[in-house]
């Protein structure tokens, strides 16, 4: 490491932004929305004096955290003033700056966090890993989500993902009959009993329902049963964790610290999903895995629709936080995007996400590739470099 690359005194002087959408192979269904033909997402990068990047994502989803124009609009018009010009000694202040310039927008708070972090690794010599208290392990095991209302394209992933010695499946569960779901876990039990598998219901089920379809779904044995219900039920998520064996997940109930709080205290579940893109940044997501370590809650390492970017600063949280048990859901860049925006692959072995250990969050964003995928951009606009 020369000395030159030490220095976090570096001033960022641009700042530019790209909202692209990138083409996906296969349609989703989840309880409270589909996805098919692209995903969208904001891509922010960072530039230093030296002449350094650092790049981040923020993967909105509009039914479940907010929309791509929202989170642009939070990084080009509200959070850049508030972070060019400044120097990268100056990041946790930059952050808390900008986490009350905007309401919300979560996802653009990750985004910025991100990037920040990568520059400055890139600056220091560092892993984004480092900068979040150190690394807690070497890799994740990978979890994919089983959500294509054709199943038997389902069968053919399933298959993929054996041979690619996956172990894990979330199968998304609550879009569509209790018929469909219970075949589906029938078919997985059957034809791979060596899958862990674990149900999400991403709060597909009404009141009236609820109940009956989760005790269908556990006799199944997952390894957890996640958000059956709204977000905002509470009353009803501790109702089912008290009638169900099998652990409940919370997901879209808890995005912050603050709605953790209140999770613990109501005992509304045994876990949770943690996403930095529902938190607002990695730091808070740790906060989060840290609140339900303490409380003895499980916790899973979420994601949104996204692309290797978020994968990897996902990773890098997960990496530095030991409550973080149950495995990643990072598994789009490999088995859903048509082409990842990475300049090398999304690091993924042996059904295992690897730490990256090179400096930042170690693998470079392609340019070309954002570009290619653009439909709006702040590129060299606003005195950027
Ligand atoms: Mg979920």
């Amino acid at each position: 490491m020369s000395e030159q690359t030490k220095d976090l005194s570096e001033k960022i002087v641009g700042f530019d932004v790209w909202h692209i959408a990138v083409p996906v192979v296969d349609r989703r269904d989840h309880g409270i929305g589909r996805v098919e033909n692209q995903i969208e997402i904001i891509v922010l990068r960072l530039v230093g004096e030296s002449g350094l990047e650092g790049f981040g994502e923020a993967s909105p989803w509009v039914v479940f955290t907010g929309s791509p124009e929202a989170s642009f609009a939070a990084l080009d018009r509200y959070m850049r003033p508030l972070v060019v010009g400044r120097s990268l000694a100056e990041i946790p202040a930059i952050l808390e700056d900008c986490r009350s310039v905007v309401m919300h927008c979560t996802e653009a708070k990750a985004a910025l966090e991100t990037a920040l972090y990568d520059l400055a690794g890139r600056v220091a010599g560092l892993p984004v890993w480092a900068f979040l208290g150190g690394k807690v392990r070497d890799r994740i095991p990978l979890s994919c989500s089983i959500a294509n209302p054709d199943f038997e394209r389902d069968k053919a992933l399933l298959d993929r993902l054996v041979d690619d010695r996956v172990g894990l499946i979330k199968l998304k569960a609550g879009f569509s009959t209790a018929e469909f779901d219970i075949s589906r876990l029938e078919y997985i039990r059957k034809h791979h009993p060596e899958l862990d598998v674990r149900v999400d219901f991403n709060q597909g089920l009404s009141q009236e329902e609820a109940r009956e379809r989760v005790l269908q779904v556990a006799e199944f044995e997952p390894t957890f049963i996640e958000q059956p219900v709204k977000a905002n039920q509470f009353q009803l998520m501790a109702r089912l964790r008290d009638s169900l064996d099998v652990p409940l997940l919370a997901d879209e109930s808890v995005f912050g610290p603050e709605d953790m709080t209140r999770a613990i205290n109501e005992q509304i579940c045994d876990g949770v999903s943690i996403k930095i893109m529902k938190t607002g940044g990695l730091q808070r997501a740790g906060v989060v895995a840290e609140m339900a370590r303490a409380a003895g809650l499980t916790a899973y390492g979420g994601d949104m629709f996204e692309t290797g970017l978020a994968h990897l600063a996902g990773t890098h949280m997960i990496a530095a936080n030991p409550g973080i048990t149950l495995g990643c859901e990072f598994y789009q860049a490999k088995y859903f995007l048509e082409e990842d925006i990475l300049a090398e692959t999304f690091p993924v072995r042996d059904g295992f996400v690897e730490i990256p250990e090179k400096p930042g969050l170690g693998i470079r964003v392609d340019l070309e590739k954002v570009r290619h995928y653009t439909l709006h951009s702040s590129e060299g606009l606003n005195g950027s470099q």
